[in-house]
């Protein structure tokens, strides 16, 4: 099988080439661009195509691709809100994805970002490094026996609840369904009571209509003063204008965020003044107890390895016809 991979980066081409060796069957080419209507016509003499979250494979893109033969969509990433599905069903294409690759590497860095706003380790770093060795401004609180607030208890949020109930933390949490995995250490709680009982709350529920904005400056005012704040799923759960309310009127000891709401904006690649200022990410930033990862959570070794197996498990089911519980369509 010929696979077309699209907005290759570096660590793609690592770690799909180490892979590849377990599946003789595949070869694939390597392309910087990402898929869209300006781009598929390259799929020309390819069987499948490899897409990532910034891909677009809407009825234009699906229509150039049917049209020069493709018949498999690999889609390197969970989500598959940017595909066309009733489309790509009227084509006969298949679309697969790699759904829960790495759960704890998500849920390492929201713990890592919340001990970083804790112990205000970028400061510490910045201060060392300034040769100054004073502790001034770096008090922290412990964790240990505070309450950790998990909200969304799927994989990433079943993970973040067993690092937290590892550090001797009692861990609370709100979902629209139970995980019953972690009955025995997690008590599943109303959202109120969630937001005014905890000490870190972390967020790790998908981002619908039912959640966007759910951190906003109602629910913020629920929170405990010095509560600490994580994001690592996605930024409109968080409405960033009440966040920068919340911050002014010291609510928080600390706000982690792995994602925000400018994300695909580009707000930092086109660094004009004028686009700065009406920032409200660069606003975020100008504060001393905020800080801000770019959407990295995903990104260790193991996670990228386990994307590759599975992107390329999901073209051999496709080329013996087994069904996959990894099929979108
Ligand atoms: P999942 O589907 O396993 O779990 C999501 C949980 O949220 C489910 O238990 C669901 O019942 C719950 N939920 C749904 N609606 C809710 C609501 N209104 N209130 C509370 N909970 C609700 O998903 P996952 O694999 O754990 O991923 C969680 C999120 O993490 C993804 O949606 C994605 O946005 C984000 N993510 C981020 C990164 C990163 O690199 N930062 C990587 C992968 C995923």
């Amino acid at each position: 099988m010929r696979i077309l991979f699209y907005d290759t980066k570096s660590y793609d081409k690592e770690s799909f080439d180490e892979t590849k060796k377990l599946f003789p069957d595949t070869e694939i080419e390597y392309i910087k661009s990402d898929l869209d209507p300006r781009t598929a016509a390259l799929a020309e003499g390819f069987d499948a195509v490899c897409g990532f979250v910034s891909s677009d494979v809407g009825a234009d893109t699906l229509t150039i691709l049917h049209s020069k033969g493709i018949k498999l969509i690999l889609m390197r990433c969970a989500g598959f809100n940017n595909v066309d599905l009733e489309k790509a069903k009227e084509y006969d294409i298949r679309v697969m994805r790699v759904p829960g690759y790495s759960p704890e590497a998500v849920a390492e860095h929201a713990m890592a970002l919340a001990l970083a706003c804790n112990r205000r380790l970028y400061k510490a770093y910045n201060k060392v490094r300034e040769n100054d060795f004073s502790l001034a401004g770096l008090m922290g609180s412990n964790f240990y026996q505070k309450t950790a607030g998990i909200i969304g208890t799927g994989k990433i949020g079943a993970a973040m609840c067993r690092i937290c109930h590892g550090f001797g933390m009692k861990v609370i949490a709100y979902d629209v369904y139970e995980n019953p995995e972690l009955r025995s250490f997690v008590t599943y709680v109303s959202l109120e009571d969630l937001l005014s009982d905890s000490d870190l709350i972390s967020l790790h529920c998908p981002l619908m209509d039912s959640t966007h904005h759910m951190i906003n400056i109602d629910t913020i005012k629920q929170m405990k003063d010095g509560v600490i704040l994580v994001n690592t799923s996605r930024g409109a759960l968080v409405k960033t204008k009440d966040l920068i309310e919340g911050i002014r009127m010291h609510k928080f000891a600390g706000v982690g965020l792995d994602v925000y709401e400018e994300e695909t904006q580009n707000v930092f690649e086109d660094r004009s003044d004028e686009i700065l200022e009406h920032s409200t990410t660069a606003r975020l930033l100008s504060f001393p107890n905020v800080m801000i990862t770019s959407h990295q959570g995903f990104f260790t070794k193991e996670a990228l390895a386990a994307i590759a197996q599975t992107s390329l498990q999901n073209a051999m089911d496709f080329i013996t016809g087994n069904p996959s519980p990894n099929d979108v369509c």
